[in-house]
């Protein structure tokens, strides 16, 4: 991480983080990558455990991340400049959408405890807790909503 400047998430704005500063913010908690289903009418976005095709749930992480438009064509890809659009679907506890709100980080961020073990210790990911979209037809999602560990 030497290439972090010192606590930059406290004092960089994010649309002058470097492009490692911004990768570091992902606390690798999978959240983002489980489907979600909105209501049209009121546009209320509800979370389920069925993961994307690509999440490797025992990590948490996306499997082909660099080439995933190859398989997830839709999967966003996350920048400053978008952040506005989709931070109202975001985990809550998103590194993203607590910085966009003006929070602070958790303790169990991994750039201030120095280490991936916290963010699953502190049951904030969702390590094996998902089924795969694979395995689980769309009629069958609403059996699957799920409150966000928070
Ligand atoms: S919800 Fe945010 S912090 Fe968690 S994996 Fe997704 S981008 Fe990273
Ligand atoms: S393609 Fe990878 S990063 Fe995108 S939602 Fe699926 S698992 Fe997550």
């Amino acid at each position: 991480m030497s290439d972090l400047r010192p606590k930059f998430w406290e004092k960089v704005p994010l649309k002058e983080m470097t492009t490692p500063e911004w990768e570091a913010l992902c606390d690798g908690c999978g959240k983002c990558c489980l489907n979600k289903l909105e209501d049209e009418d009121s546009g209320e976005v509800a979370l389920t455990r069925v993961a994307c095709r690509l999440l490797d749930d025992a990590t948490c992480r996306c499997v082909h991340y660099e080439n995933r438009h190859q398989f997830v064509p839709d999967c966003i890809v996350l920048r400053p400049d978008n952040l506005d659009t989709h931070a109202y679907w975001m985990p809550q506890t998103c590194a993203y959408r607590l910085l966009w709100q003006g929070k602070p980080l958790y303790d169990w961020h991994p750039l201030i405890s120095g280490t991936q073990q916290s963010v699953h210790d502190a049951n904030i990911s969702v390590q094996f807790d998902t089924v795969s979209e694979f395995d689980t037809p769309f009629e069958e999602w609403e059996d699957h909503i799920i409150e966000e560990p928070t």
